[in-house]
């Protein structure tokens, strides 16, 4: 067989892009995106497309290969660039709306960004961004605007006073991305990449742990990525699938490119809250729609939360799902899949993958076995729990701490311009450390215990903050919980619970209530020392708490005396 090779048939690179295209022939005529009054077919999905690229190829004046941003929030236009960027030859570089300008301006200098599209509503944010760019960035990024539709259904710029606009920096705007979609050629060869480890996109963790540092992904670990998740989810064809999730946050855990494949119906929204949730599930009559732990936990205590008429499909990561949120949500008709992921990842590559005789077991005992993260997905190679200094797997006891390791196809090719940060997480043994802390159970799924910068250490003992926020999640006054260390002059750290309350809760339990509801149910070591009532926990700009900010609230607060510990 020796004479057998790889030829020019076999070796076409992989690329998500090609699923598009076949939506086109197999779906043409069926919704694709849908906003408001706006309903697009795959044929024209494909067709504005292609014109959006040729327009992005030809009349920008771009070098191939180059970084092209998109601020937007999940409309029709940002959903449709996710393919015309990449189709044009260029690095899709999502950047999170919610980010300040300082901030976006640091990404548009770090990524080189040749061009940025952006939301109409996002403007001044925008422009003052490129405003902080300093003056030897030369020349500053082109700036293509989309334009909101008559029917758009937000007042004003989403940022309110948050950012103000510099009328000098508005001459920059080249074009609008309806007159690229006009003036683009329907016939456009869209660019497909030479080798399929090309790059395609570029995407900036959210930072919860540090500044922010930019992901490149390979058209190849997209498309395995793309493939994966579709599997792994078990997801049919044609969804009605709602974008809970932002189109930026690691391209929708690739359900961007995923919905073509299966020619999806993407259900468009600007804004995100129960009411407009509930609303849509009820008009679209949506089958699958992803989101963090917090948007389950805003459906399960809002109070417009109802039974489902239809049961809906729906994936969570991002953080640890407490498993109070996961029996609540459940029992409205919510049917949650748990997955973990991270950018570096490309989306989700470890989950609870489900076994039929966990159907029989009491409510409880599902909802617990269901927020553990679980297993490798079929696509990644391998995933473990080893001893971060030796490198050798923890023993399968579900008590051993260690960290998660993986694996794979899908993983990135690195931080841009950081090759330090790049080996120290992609190692020589051949693991990309991912930085979280989790054991091993007997039966081989894998459960986060913590980040190890949340790992709290008291009198010598590790304490998963995890675990006692699920304990604080099951108290039924607890909207959100967040366990931080905070310094203590004996023991070194304990912990602090940080707690918002349901909607209604009134009047608000006296903090030692919160502590004995833990005293009662976990090792005393483990029950939080201090705790604090806020009106809502402070998140970073993809919605997890920001534990950073949380422990500099603790440590502020100052040691605990040896005479105040509880
Ligand atoms: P950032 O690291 O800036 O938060 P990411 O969005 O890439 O950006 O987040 C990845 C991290 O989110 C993981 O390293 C992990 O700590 C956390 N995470 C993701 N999914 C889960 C999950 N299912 N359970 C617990 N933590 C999760």
């Amino acid at each position: 067989m020796d004479q057998l090779k790889p030829n020019p048939a076999n070796s076409c690179p992989l690329t998500p892009l090609t699923f598009l295209q076949r939506a086109a022939v197999v779906y043409g005529d069926c919704p694709s995106v849908v906003y408001n009054q706006t309903t697009f077919t795959w044929s024209q999905t494909y067709d504005r497309c292609l014109r959006a690229a040729s327009a992005i190829h030809t009349s920008l004046g771009i070098q191939s290969g180059a970084v092209v941003s998109v601020v937007a929030p999940n409309i029709p236009a940002m959903y449709e660039l996710q393919f015309a960027v990449p189709m044009a030859g260029f690095v899709l570089n999502n950047i999170n709306t919610r980010l300040d300008a300082r901030t976006i301006s640091v990404i548009l200098r770090h990524s080189e960004s040749k061009a940025v599209f952006f939301d109409s509503h996002l403007r001044s944010l925008v422009l003052e961004s490129i405003s902080l760019l300093p003056p030897e960035f030369q020349p500053p990024p082109l700036l293509i605007l989309i334009a909101a539709a008559d029917d758009d259904d937000v007042d004003g710029d989403i940022n309110g006073g948050r950012s103000k606009s510099n009328t000098s920096v508005d001459d920059l705007i080249a074009d609008t991305y309806e007159g690229l979609v006009q003036k683009g050629n329907p016939d456009f060869k869209w660019i497909s990449p030479k080798n399929e480890w090309d790059p395609m996109t570029l995407n900036y963790t959210s930072g919860t742990t540090s500044s922010p540092k930019g992901v490149v992904h390979s058209h190849k670990s997209i498309f395995i990525i793309t493939f994966d998740s579709l599997i792994n989810w078990s997801v049919p064809k044609q969804p009605i699938y709602l974008w809970t999730l932002p189109m930026f946050h690691s391209n929708g855990w690739s359900y961007t490119w995923g919905m073509a494949a299966v020619g999806g119906t993407n259900i468009c929204l600007r804004k995100v809250n129960p009411r407009v949730i509930y609303e849509a599930i009820n008009m679209y009559k949506v089958t699958h729609m992803c989101g963090a732990p917090v948007i389950l936990t805003m459906l399960a205590n809002h109070p417009l939360a109802r039974p489902l008429k239809t049961p809906v499909q729906f994936m969570t990561g991002g953080a640890p799902p407490p498993a109070a949120v996961v029996l609540r949500s459940e029992s409205l008709g919510f049917v949650v899949s748990h997955g973990y992921g991270m950018t570096e990842l490309a989306g989700v590559v470890v989950s609870c993958a489900w076994k039929s005789k966990w159907d029989e077991f009491p409510a409880g005992e599902r909802a617990r076995l269901k927020a553990r993260q679980g297993v490798r997905t079929l696509g990644l190679t391998a995933a473990d729990v080893v001893d971060p200094e030796s490198g050798k797997s923890v023993k399968r006891d579900g008590l051993t701490l260690g960290e998660i390791v993986v694996r794979g196809g899908c993983l990135m090719l690195g931080y841009l311009k950081n090759p330090e940060a790049t080996s120290k997480c992609m190692r020589e043994d051949g693991w990309l450390y991912t930085g979280d802390v989790g054991v091993m159970h007997p039966d081989g799924y894998l459960e986060i215990k913590d980040r190890s910068k949340d790992i709290i250490i008291t009198g010598g003992e590790n304490v998963s903050s995890v675990e006692v926020e699920s304990v604080l999640y099951s108290n039924p006054a607890v909207n959100e919980a967040a366990v931080v260390a905070q310094p203590d002059d004996y023991w070194g750290e304990t912990p602090c619970a940080f707690l918002s309350l349901k909607e209604g809760v009134c009047p608000k339990p006296p903090e030692y209530e919160m502590i004995e509801f833990c005293r009662a149910r976990l090792p005393h070591y483990m029950v939080p020392k201090t705790v604090v009532f806020m009106a809502e926990l402070p998140k970073t700009a993809t919605g997890k708490v920001q534990k950073f900010t949380l422990r500099d609230i603790a440590y502020k607060m100052g040691p605990l005396a040896a005479t105040s510990r509880m």
